[in-house]
């Protein structure tokens, strides 16, 4: 067989790698861009010789070990526990997610353990049994002048959204907290690739049976050669906005050199209702290289027609049109025998590194398994 994959992330490349090694014939990896490892591309920058996430920071965790050891195979791994800090209208920096020391600082208090947290926040929060949406389910927890300061703002700056707009979803990605514990995610295994997510994608892309051919756009005239498109493109774009557009937030990057950085974290998140959601300093992450100030990312949301048309973020609302018009197009993605959808813009799902991996291990198994091998 003759096999396309479109796009050169995560998604692509975990298929076109399983598909190589499973013998399913010639793989062709293409990509717009002119740089494989999708949205994880991590290069060295020419100004300061050290790393950095071009499209912003991407922390591996997962809880599944399935996909910790697959990708083990393409690199070793740097131990990491990310660590955020919000810092709130008047330049005070907490623990984020929220914790016992956010609730000290913010309302200086000295809560000892998580028997006084609790009894403190059933104090504040918001008696609702059966949130519907995002700001119910934080009001249910933090009641209202925490859930307006941490992320009230900060949700609609990013998302263009209100909470009250927002599926539960999209905040319960964060952690709730009694205690004091500092790190960002609670998943078994967490790290950054030793070497970079580049090389490592590079590593996965690395076999005979897998061409690469970058600064390539997907071209329907490309489908009658193949046997099987698995197709990573914005599925709207794919089928000429048939349904309407999807809506998908973008970033813009901010960078700046040789200014202080007066966190011990690496990111900060920006909770008033400036521009910025979060500024990082690379230095901070494990395997970038350089000092604190050396470079440092601003990121500023923004609608993806105003960025280039660069899809970042799969937009669902609590009315659900986003969802429903989606659902149109999978229908319709359904009645083409030889494509399948991958990754983030091709499923329409806020996908992290490690879904995407997972996900894509199981399309490439089933293709497999379909095929007779
Ligand atoms: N969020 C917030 N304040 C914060 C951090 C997160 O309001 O300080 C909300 C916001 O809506 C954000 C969501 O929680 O989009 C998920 O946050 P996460 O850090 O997982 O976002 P990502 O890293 O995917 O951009």
């Amino acid at each position: 067989m003759k096999l396309l994959v479109v796009g050169a992330g995560f998604a692509g490349a975990v298929i076109a790698r399983e598909l190589a090694q499973h013998e399913m014939g010639s793989v062709v990896v293409i990509d717009r861009r002119d740089h494989v490892a999708g949205n994880a591309f991590d290069p060295v920058h020419a100004r300061t010789g050290a790393r950095y996430h071009k499209y912003g920071p991407h922390i591996f965790h997962t809880n599944s070990r399935a996909v910790f050891d697959y990708l083990s195979q393409f690199t070793q791994w740097l131990p990491y526990h990310h660590v955020v800090n919000a810092v709130l209208p008047g330049g005070t920096a907490s623990p984020m997610p929220i914790n016992r020391d956010t609730l000290n600082i913010h309302f200086g208090l000295n809560l000892a353990d998580e028997s006084e947290m609790r009894d403190f926040l059933q104090g504040i929060r918001e008696p609702i049994a059966q949130p519907t949406n995002a700001e119910e389910h934080l009001f249910s927890i933090y009641g209202r002048e925490l859930t307006d300061l941490f992320f009230g703002r900060y949700t609609f700056k990013m998302w263009g959204l209100k909470l009250a707009e927002m599926p539960i979803s999209v905040v319960a990605r964060l952690p709730v907290r009694y205690g004091n514990e500092a790190q960002y995610f609670d998943d078994e295994f967490q790290g950054m690739p030793r070497e970079g997510y580049l090389p490592l994608i590079e590593k996965m892309l690395a076999h005979e049976r897998i061409e690469v051919r970058l600064g390539t756009a997907f071209d329907k005239a490309m489908e009658d050669q193949y046997s099987h498109v698995f197709n990573s493109m914005p599925i709207d774009e794919y089928f000429e906005n048939r349904f309407g557009p999807l809506p998908y937030r973008s970033i813009k990057f901010e960078h700046r050199f040789d200014e202080s950085f007066d966190y011990d974290v690496p990111t900060v998140n920006f909770t008033d209702s400036g521009e910025y959601t979060r500024k990082t300093s690379w230095a901070l992450y494990p395997g970038c290289g350089g000092s604190p100030g050396d470079h440092v990312t601003y990121e500023i949301p923004c609608s993806y027609e105003d960025n280039n048309f660069e899809r970042y973020y799969p937009i669902k609302t609590i009315d659900g049109w986003p969802q429903r018009r989606y659902k149109q197009y999978e229908d319709l993605a359904r009645t083409k025998g030889n494509m399948t959808f991958i990754g983030r813009c091709g499923q329409y799902i806020y996908y992290d590194m490690h879904q995407v991996v997972a996900n894509s291990l199981s399309i490439a198994k089933k293709f497999i398994e379909s095929s007779g091998s």
